[in-house]
C-alpha cells in the first residue's frame, strides 16, 4: 500500500476570520499550525475526515513520499478552495 507524507497548515481563529473577510494576515502567525502525519493512505479520505473534522481552518497540504528517516519527494499540494485530492492515491 502506497502511504504518504502530509504536511498542512492550519490557520488560527484570528487569522481565519481574517482571511475569511479577505483582510491582511500575517502568513508566519506563530498561532497558525503546521500539522504533520506520517503513513496516509488515501489522500481524500484524509482531506475529509482528518482535515476537515480535525482541522476545518486547514488551508493547503502538501503530500510528500513516506520513506522512513528521510524527507520524501513532493508529491503533491492542495487547497481546500481550490484542487482537492480527486483520488485517493497521488501518482
Ligand atoms: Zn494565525
Amino acid at each position: 500500500m502506497k502511504r504518504y507524507r502530509v504536511i498542512a497548515k492550519a490557520l488560527c481563529d484570528d487569522c481565519n476570520t481574517k482571511s475569511l473577510n479577505n483582510t491582511w494576515f500575517d502568513v508566519r502567525c506563530n498561532n497558525c499550525t503546521w500539522a504533520k502525519w506520517n503513513n496516509v493512505t488515501n489522500l481524500i479520505k484524509f482531506t475529509s475526515d482528518v482535515l476537515d473534522k480535525d482541522h476545518p481552518n486547514w488551508v493547503f497540504f502538501n503530500v510528500f513520499e513516506y520513506i522512513k528517516g528521510e524527507n520524501g519527494r513532493r508529491l503533491g499540494s492542495y487547497q481546500k478552495n481550490g484542487k482537492r485530492p480527486i483520488t485517493p492515491f497521488e501518482l
